[in-house]
């Protein structure tokens, strides 16, 4: 069934979906027109599972799975998506793709439709999780308690640890294997913030009672993920203390995270950090370089982009902070770019990723850097560089790249780029870039030099 509303709204909103899930032609037919503008492997990542949700005249509304391909689509296909969409409709419309609001989220399994919490997902499994030094201990006691759900001496199991280092990974591993041990356990998968919506929603709707005894008997392992979310929420930590204490009881598993040690969480009271002691804390730390080209190397099978070198591995281990998902995200970038050029993953290209992921570079760009790996290829002082005056040749030259490789390595605006010069007008450094662009144009032992000095800060 497609639901019109009123045109007096000035603003039709026809749902995509009728009721049996179908999905009409015209998003079928969009589909179709962005295949044939893509690569197969890029059309089958990041559109084959998009989900069309809702359409107005002006703007259509798009869910993608994974919060990644959200933020790649929109900036690398969003224009590309409105042209499919206005050659197939004549329309021109903004395309808005973003990841499934909670709500969306399916119930974790029918007989939970009262509270229905949030489904596991499929991809968070113990055998696709690189254990490192920095995770072992974590990923044992995990295991040991996925194995052994309330019989061993780690309950509740609480793992701390900064983010994207793995502990929502690590917590669903624990909740799918348990479902793949016994199909008949109820694994109550929950966000702490999920929680207390939840929480809250009873209580306005009179349904404290039936909350409490839905987890009390309904639930054999609860898995809390991210639980600082709990600070300062007295009443929610009141409910969840009790419903802890019966579940712990009757000997059922709890395991939880959060973003540091309960001790340290903010707004947490005492009773309940000494009940999370109880058990066992356990600690993920951003994994050290081998890890991450472990992580990479895995991540990249899982991609099946068997082409990148180690070099390119090595690169990247090196050059992105120990954040996970980073490292994720940027095997993603490479495979859509060079499905995009249709070329070859190089260093250039993976050098390009780890730039345009900003701030968040393990190696923070040193402006000295800049200047002293320059001054030593041009062969001048340091000083010279940075000195108001012109200078020789090599002196202005050996600047200008300078100017031009801090613009591009570094977030500073022109303006602070010229201050760091001997207090340069911004058009001066405008012009040094654009006098190195030109020249990396028309000379390409030019652009290689380039090239060398920019990995040669980088690396
Ligand atoms: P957190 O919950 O700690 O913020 P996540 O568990 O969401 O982090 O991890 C972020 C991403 O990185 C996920 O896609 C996850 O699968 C991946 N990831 C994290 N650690 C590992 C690891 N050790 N091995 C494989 N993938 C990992
Ligand atoms: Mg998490």
């Amino acid at each position: 069934m497609w639901i019109f509303c009123s045109h007096a709204y000035n603003r039709i909103v026809i749902l995509l979906k009728d009721n049996k899930g179908t999905v009409p032609m015209i998003w079928q037919q969009c589909l179709q027109n962005l295949k044939s503008k893509l690569s197969e492997a890029v059309f089958q990542m990041y559109f084959a599972n998009l989900d069309c949700v809702e359409e107005s005249p002006s703007k259509v509304v798009v869910e993608a799975p994974h919060e990644v391909d959200v933020q790649l689509i929109n900036r690398s296909y969003k224009g590309l998506f409105e042209l499919a969409y206005q050659e197939e409709t004549g329309r021109n419309v903004e395309i808005e793709i973003r990841h499934p609001r909670k709500s969306h989220s399916e119930p974790a399994q029918p007989s939970f439709t009262a509270f229905p919490g949030i489904a596991l997902s499929d991809e968070y499994r113990f055998t696709n999780f690189v254990v490192g030094k920095n995770s072992q201990f974590a990923y044992s006691a995990a295991y040991a308690v996925a194995q052994a759900p309330g019989k061993t001496k780690f309950n509740p199991l609480l793992i701390y640890g900064g983010s994207g280092l793995g502990k929502t990974h690590l917590i669903q591993a624990i909740g799918n294997f348990v479902k793949q041990q016994n199909h008949e356990k109820h694994v109550r998968y929950i966000t702490s913030d999920d929680f207390m919506r939840e929480y809250v929603e009873s209580l306005k709707n009179d349904r404290i009672s039936e909350l409490s005894m839905f987890y009390r008997n309904k639930v054999d392992l609860l898995l809390m993920d991210d639980l600082q979310f709990l600070s300062g929420r007295n009443e929610t930590q009141n409910e969840f203390f009790h419903i802890f204490n019966a579940l712990h009881q009757a000997g059922k598993q709890i395991v939880l995270t959060s973003d540091h040690p309960p001790s340290e969480v903010k707004g947490l009271e005492e009773r309940l950090i000494s009940r999370f002691q109880w058990g066992l804390c356990v600690d993920i730390q951003p994994p050290d370089v081998e890890t991450r080209e472990a992580i990479l190397r895995k991540k990249a099978d899982a991609l099946k982009l068997d082409d990148i070198s180690d070099d390119v591995i090595k690169f990247l281990a090196s050059s992105i902070d120990g954040n996970v998902r980073l490292l994720e995200g940027a095997v993603r970038k490479l495979l859509l770019q060079a499905s995009i050029r249709n070329s070859e993953i190089d260093i250039e290209m993976a050098r390009e990723i780890v730039v345009s992921l900003g701030t968040t570079i393990r190696k923070r760009i040193n402006l000295d850097d800049i200047i002293s790996v320059v001054a030593e290829y041009f062969s001048v002082d340091d000083d010279k560089i940075l000195e108001g005056g012109r200078g020789t040749k090599e002196v202005a030259q050996a600047r200008q790249v300078a100017m031009f490789l801090m613009k591009e390595l570094s977030n500073l605006s022109l303006k602070s780029v010229g201050r760091r010069f001997g207090d340069r007008d911004h058009s001066t450094v405008v012009h040094a870039i654009k006098t190195v662009q030109k020249l990396m144009e028309s000379d390409t032992t030019f652009k290689r030099t380039i090239e060398s000095l920019k990995h040669k800060i980088q690396v």
